[in-house]
């Protein structure tokens, strides 16, 4: 997901572009704003910590752009692409390490294990569901 700071920097194209290059299949995209009770939902297994206010009110600051991509080791190799939580700690080439600083301003989401990608996946295309399609490179990006 690109937060609401990625979102009015810019950085959509930006971000979208680098899944897209690395061979992943895109399934699922919308922007939205879906307001404060959905994204407690989202962040609910960090609504004991001390920055979840802040958390939720920065995510509730503006739209986001959801996505869903599809390709070989997605989640794990996804959030190496975002890069660390804190851009400070991101190499660059992230696009934390490359695009922010501040850890309550990161730019992006992105899933942290398959489990929590269904859930995810659940909550924010439930509704419309993802879109199932054959990439014309599928078999120039994987070899089966
Ligand atoms: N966050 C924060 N302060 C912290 C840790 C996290 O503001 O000390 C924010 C940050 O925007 C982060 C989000 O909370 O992306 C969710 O935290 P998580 O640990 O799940 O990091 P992520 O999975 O996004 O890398
Ligand atoms: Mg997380």
């Amino acid at each position: 997901m690109v937060k609401p700071d990625g979102v009015q920097r810019g950085l959509v194209g930006e971000i979208i572009g680098r899944f897209e290059k690395r061979g992943y299949k895109l399934v699922g995209l919308k922007m939205c704003a879906p307001g404060q009770q959905h994204l407690e939902q989202h962040y609910e297994d960090l609504k004991e910590k001390s920055f979840f206010p802040g958390l939720i009110k920065y995510m509730n600051s503006g739209p986001v752009v959801g996505m869903v991509w599809e390709g070989l080791d997605a989640v794990k190799t996804g959030r190496s692409i975002l890069g660390a939580t804190n851009p400070l700690q991101s190499a660059p080439g992230t696009i934390r390490g490359d695009f922010a600083l501040a850890v309550g301003r990161n730019v992006c989401h992105g899933s942290d294990t398959v489990e929590n990608a269904q859930k995810e996946i659940n909550l924010w295309f439930g509704k419309e569901g993802v879109t199932k399609w054959a990439h014309h490179s599928d078999a120039w990006v994987h070899e089966k």
